[in-house]
């Protein structure tokens, strides 16, 4: 599909910008490929999700401008524009019928 192909080539191009320090076309490429997912229905891919900003469309950078930081239940990644994303990485333990956990 020519959508994603699209967002892949963004997230591509967002993640060399953001590398090389131009923040501002790395936002630009963020904001293209959200909204490409926005009108094509599709998931936005979890790795774009997890390394660009929501508020601001900035691709993070961990120690430039963002702060991953760790605590015993998600990861908590702290955009420079103040915006604050959570993250679980710990799968919840299920309760089985007996009630011993499994
Ligand atoms: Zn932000």
């Amino acid at each position: 599909m020519i959508a994603e192909e699209r967002i892949e080539k963004l997230a591509k191009l967002a993640k060399e910008a953001g590398v090389s320090g131009e923040d501002v076309r790395a936002k630009r490429y963020v904001h293209l490929a959200r909204k490409i997912a926005q009108r094509h229905r599709l998931k936005f891919p979890t790795e774009l999700k997890r390394f660009t900003c929501s508020k601001c469309s900035a691709y993070l950078i961990p120690g430039r401008n963002a702060r991953f930081r760790t605590n015993n239940k998600c990861v908590v990644i702290s955009c420079e524009c103040g915006a604050c994303h959570r993250y679980p990485y710990k799968k919840r333990s299920r309760k089985m019928k007996d009630g011993k956990k499994i």
